[in-house]
């Protein structure tokens, strides 16, 4: 029987809707064996998620989705297997949370302009006490009337070049590569297919990924159609890099990311989990002095 993988999900502890215990007991309903929870900037729900995991039997793999700019863009760049108490990479995220911070009362500035009131409050209250994201602004927006769903929230006000948005100071691609790595992970290039590059500018960013030492394209995504699965594919093949699955679940109500449901690995991919790195990082620090 095949393992099955879903190596990129959200709860609570950032812009998901369930818990992590909640997050852990859907995947295993849906027989996923091996999940990922990647929550934005941070790793808070990672503690929760391992123990449910351990009492449901399902593996649980630390990580976190990092936000990046690069070339004026926003990347993110999801870390899997991380030793979440690294200082380093505690110290990186806790500046992209203080960035968020910051962002979040700027937000709610440029929205008082055009006359919403409050928001930062209502984000708050969406977000119960943990990082807020623009998913929050979106829930608080849709609340007050000012547009009937996520899509629509988006595109009226949080988009570059609309009301609420606030351009991105998050990390360097270098500067997540060295926590990742820093941390014992592997480096993903989170649904490669979704940032709007030109094609040179997609190769551009694999070329620099490559070179820095990433690991995987997130080949399969929950946000990527049949075509950019093998496009991707393709581009994996070309860069030399390995494939990542996630479905990017990030709750019930969002409709277009099931959980469960992600299609198969194209069979031209190496699947980042049949790796070495991937192997080795999963063991336990007595594991590995075994093998010594
Ligand atoms: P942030 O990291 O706070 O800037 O928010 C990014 C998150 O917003 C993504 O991870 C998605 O969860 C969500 N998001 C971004 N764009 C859209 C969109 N067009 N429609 C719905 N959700 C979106
Ligand atoms: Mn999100
Ligand atoms: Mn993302
Ligand atoms: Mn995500």
């Amino acid at each position: 029987m095949s393992v099955h993988y879903d190596l990129h999900s959200h709860s609570t502890a950032s812009d998901g809707s369930l818990r992590p215990a909640e997050l852990v007991r859907l995947a295993k309903l849906r027989n996923i064996d091996v999940l990922a929870l990647t929550d934005h900037d941070n790793v808070d729900g990672i503690a929760e998620a391992r123990e449910e995991a351990g009492r449901v039997g399902l593996q649980l793999v630390a990580g976190a989705e990092i936000s990046v700019s690069w070339g004026g863009k926003t990347i993110h760049i999801v870390g899997l297997n991380l030793d979440i108490e690294n200082p380093a990479l505690r110290n990186g995220l806790q500046k992209l949370c203080e960035f968020r911070q910051w962002r979040s009362q700027e937000i709610s500035r440029r929205l008082a302009k055009k006359r919403i009131e409050g928001a930062l409050d209502g984000a708050r209250r969406f977000a119960k006490g943990n990082i807020i994201g623009r998913v929050h602004f979106a829930r608080f927006l849709i609340e007050q009337g000012h547009a009937k769903d996520m899509r629509q929230v988006f595109k009226r006000y949080l988009v570059q070049g609309k009301p609420g948005y606030v351009p991105g100071d998050w990390a360097t691609l270098e500067e997540a590569l060295s926590w990742i790595h820093g941390a014992g992970g592997q480096a993903v290039i989170a649904h490669p297919a979704r940032y709007r590059l030109s094609a040179t500018r997609l190769r551009q960013l694999l070329g620099e990924f490559q070179l820095l030492g990433g690991a995987a394209l997130e080949v399969v995504s929950g946000s990527h159609s049949r075509d950019e699965i093998q496009q991707m594919a393709q581009l994996c093949r070309r860069f030399g890099l390995m494939a990542s699955a996630g479905s990017d679940y990030h709750g019930p109500e969002n409709p277009y990311m099931d959980m469960g449901r992600l299609p198969a690995m194209p069979a031209n991919c190496l699947p980042l989990w049949e790796s070495p790195g991937w192997a080795q990082s999963r063991q336990t620090p007595a594991m590995a002095s075994l093998s010594l």
